[in-house]
């Protein structure tokens, strides 16, 4: 931990009441993200670092974590954390993070209740799609079954349940939480379909999940139909060709297939969204591009997003002629989209490349 700086900005109400601000993020202390060997306070990681990531637990053993899970820790470390971020002290691995920014928060750091906004189920270690900028597939084996296991038959990670009803009755999960459920391909967890379940029960509001839909889940549809599930498909092409050489799987088919059911099941507008990452050499053409936008209205998907593959930073800040092609698309991406009236969204990767000067 550093002093980030020491000027805080205290703003004074007309009340006199001192309304701090100070620095943070969207993520630092309003999230959790539940990794397979990590907690963290966000999904991403610090661009500027070498996608560093502000931790609470590490090297969690997929075992038996869920029984050596102690909430208290988490609790503590929330509560220390805030303390810090008010006097001006953020994590080391959130230095020079471009999500950095001036906020302001109650300071109840005695009640928890809404106080993390947002929770994350990430990094899961099976995938039954072989996508070119993901790794989670690389330990995934198919059996003749058809079920999907470890290649050594290693258990791929703990059970999130019996921590998910200790947040629950500690109010660190509230209905007003949202619930992040994110990859490997989290239908293929084993208590996904039980998770989601107690959720809607319980009576969650918003729930995201990214699947790359491959398998069909009643339960993903049944709370689309209700209007608290947004599904988040990462399709990465409009055409079959592409599609394969992102996706390493033949499964163009499929997942258009699955768009147009789970769209059908839509409440609200926009609860199917479909995105793009960007993956330089494969799929970076306004073409390529434009046909996925032309196909995601076609199926009838109202939201679309554009992001960037995380390994384009692996070396630190990417060359001036990808910055610039980056740009181009995402400038050709937010002129077709207004013009036909999807919704669009730029995700950190692509936002971090817009800012670079
Ligand atoms: S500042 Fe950056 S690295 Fe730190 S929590 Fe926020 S997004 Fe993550």
């Amino acid at each position: 931990m550093f002093k980030y700086f020491n000027n805080l900005k205290i703003k004074q109400n007309s009340d006199n009441s001192a309304d701090k601000q100070f620095v943070s993020c969207e993520a630092l202390n309003s999230r959790l993200v539940f990794f397979g060997k990590k907690i963290a306070f966000c999904s991403n990681g610090n661009p500027a670092q070498n996608r560093a990531y502000p931790i609470i637990y590490d090297n969690i053993n997929p075992n038996n974590f869920e029984k050596t899970f102690d909430i208290n820790k988490i609790i503590n470390f929330i509560r220390t954390n805030r303390k810090n971020l008010e006097n001006g002290i953020i994590p080391a691995s959130c230095e020079g993070c471009n999500n950095l920014d001036s906020y302001h928060y109650h300071s109840d750091i005695t009640n928890l209740k809404n106080f993390i906004e947002y929770i994350q189920f990430s990094d899961w270690g099976l995938c039954n799609s072989k996508c070119i900028y993901c790794n989670a597939w690389t330990n995934t084996k198919q059996l003749p079954s058809g079920e999907y296991t470890t290649k050594n038959a290693e258990k791929d990670t703990y059970l999130i349940l019996p921590i998910i009803k200790q947040l629950v009755n500690n109010e660190v999960i509230t209905k007003d939480t949202t619930i992040d459920f994110a990859g490997g391909e989290p239908t293929l967890y084993c208590q996904f379909e039980e998770a989601l379940k107690y959720f809607i029960k319980f009576g969650i509001k918003n729930i995201l999940v990214f699947s790359n839909i491959i398998k069909y889940s009643p339960i993903i549809a049944e709370g689309i139909k209700k209007g608290i599930i947004t599904l988040i498909v990462s399709v990465d092409a409009g055409t079959k060709e592409v599609h394969q050489k992102v996706k390493g799987v033949e499964s163009y088919d499929i997942v258009y297939k699955n768009l147009k059911q789970y769209v059908l099941c839509e409440k609200n507008k926009g609860q199917v969204e479909s995105k793009y990452v960007i993956v330089p050499e494969i799929n970076d053409s306004i073409e390529e591009i434009s046909f996925w936008i032309d196909k995601s209205k076609e199926t009838g998907i109202n939201k679309l997003i554009l992001n960037l593959d995380n390994r384009v930073f692996e070396h630190g800040t990417p060359n001036i002629e990808l910055v610039k092609k980056i740009k181009t698309l995402t400038d050709f991406f937010i002129e077709k989209t207004s013009k036909l009236n999807i919704e669009n969204a730029l995700y950190s990767n692509i936002k971090f490349i817009n800012q670079i000067k």
